[in-house]
């Protein structure tokens, strides 16, 4: 008990000191000199502005909005835009490490950032998300650029908020700039499968837990916390790839439970008619607590940050846990996970394919040429299914689990990039 409130209190649960110690503890592994220590753990830059919108009532609402831009070293920075109230420059700060980490780890040319906005797209008619995402890139087009910093959706953030502020950059520039964000819709230079790429990786990665740990995914039983882009895309593809069993899902308002297996296309289309996928027909309703402890194969977090804690580590009943969402997992849950033998497929690695498909949207645009999804997912496979198995040799050459494997490796490429630059 005293050591699960000495977590809270050491990082009170602060996901940028969590991505901290995750660099302090990679750099310790790679022996690191302290001062490379210290530049890898602070942003190069972040800016926070305030964006006045015009609401329907004819007032004007002031919102607040980051971007943090942490590395870009191996190339110009990248990362998602998040909408979400409870947003913080913290979280951000953690979201645009875990980036940096995440493109050099998959091995794709881009360094780290985030940017988020403080608000609650539900309670936001159409006309006034439009005047807010339009208003964000007002504000920060002075930092972002095809060859400096290229946004793309997070939570919250869809392939229409991308049109708009595709749009809105053009217009400032003057020309148009397809390739200065990532997630647009097909018809405007999207990639084929970018909308499912998170969770096509993740299927991926699974796939290739489960050989390593001789589990057969066509008996396997699932539980996924989470019900939006990537939480009901892993449903469906795990199901349509592998004849999975999904036994549970969940979203904000709670969870729901079927021993024999639920469809995932009828709870998408109940949780779209209702707004929840509680009161499933032919589902008990169960808590997001309850789905967490679940015994299942495979147990994919797919919301947000620290659903997995000291509290609840011990009481996990998951085979393989494949993280879809970012950071899900604090560090001292990490550490029981892994003495319990718990296979957790790390979040930079899990979730990689989104940005993945998001370089092969931004290398299309560049060249004017777009490319058929079979040749889309067959470069995410070949590229997410190799590195799963450099991480999995450093984790057992090292006996360390398969996050700090992953930071190690990542964290060296962001190192040996700026040695090479002459920064460091
Ligand atoms: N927001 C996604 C992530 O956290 C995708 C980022 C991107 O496509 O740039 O990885």
């Amino acid at each position: 008990m005293q050591e699960k409130a000495s977590e809270k209190v050491k990082y009170n649960l602060n996901p940028f000191a969590i991505a901290q110690w995750q660099l302090d503890t990679a750099a310790k592994k790679l022996k690191l000199k302290p001062e490379i220590c210290a530049l890898i753990k602070e942003p190069m830059r972040e800016i926070q502005v305030t964006i006045p919108v015009r609401m329907d009532n004819g007032t004007i609402k002031i919102f607040k909005g980051y971007r943090v831009q942490h590395n870009n070293s191996r190339g110009p920075y990248k990362g998602g835009i998040r909408f979400h109230p409870d947003e913080t420059i913290d979280t951000i700060r953690a979201l645009a490490i875990w980036m940096t980490l995440k493109c050099a780890v998959i091995d794709i040319p881009f360094g780290g950032a985030k940017g988020g906005v403080v608000c609650n797209v539900k309670e936001l008619s159409e006309r006034e998300l439009e005047g807010l995402s339009r208003g964000y890139i007002d504000k920060i087009d002075q930092i972002i650029g095809p060859e400096k910093d290229i946004p793309a959706p997070d939570v919250y953030t869809n392939p229409q908020i991308m049109s708009w502020m595709m749009d809105e950059y053009s217009k400032l520039k003057g020309n148009y700039h397809p390739e200065i964000i990532t997630g647009k819709p097909l018809s405007l230079g999207g990639s084929q499968g970018r909308s499912d790429a998170t969770a096509r990786g993740g299927a991926f990665m699974i796939r290739e837990a489960a050989k390593h740990l001789n589990i057969d995914l066509s008996s396997a039983t699932v539980a996924i916390q989470g019900y939006g882009n990537a939480g009901s895309y892993i449903a469906i593809l795990l199901k349509e790839l592998f004849d999975s069993k999904i036994v549970a899902v969940s979203d904000s308002k709670g969870g729901i439970y079927n021993d024999n297996g639920l469809d995932p296309q009828e709870v998408l289309k109940h949780k779209n008619k209702t707004g929840s996928v509680i009161h499933f027909p032919e589902a008990e309703n169960i808590s997001n607590g309850q789905l967490l402890e679940l015994k299942v194969d495979v147990l994919c977090p797919s919301a947000l940050e620290n659903c997995i804690t000291l509290q609840n580590a011990e009481h996990i009943n998951a085979k393989i846990i494949a993280e879809l969402a970012n950071g899900p997992t604090t560090p001292k849950a990490d550490e029981v996970l892994f003495e319990r033998g718990v296979f957790v497929i790390p979040d930079i690695l899990c979730n990689a394919g989104g940005v993945t498909v998001s370089y092969f949207e931004w290398v299309q645009n560049l060249s004017g040429y777009s490319w058929e999804k079979n040749e889309v997912y067959d470069k995410l496979d070949r590229r997410m299914t190799k590195t799963f198995w450099e991480v999995l040799k450093v984790s057992l050459e090292h006996r360390i689990n398969m996050r700090v494997a992953a930071h190690m490796i990542a964290v060296n490429r962001v190192v040996e990039a700026m040695k090479l630059r002459g920064w460091i």
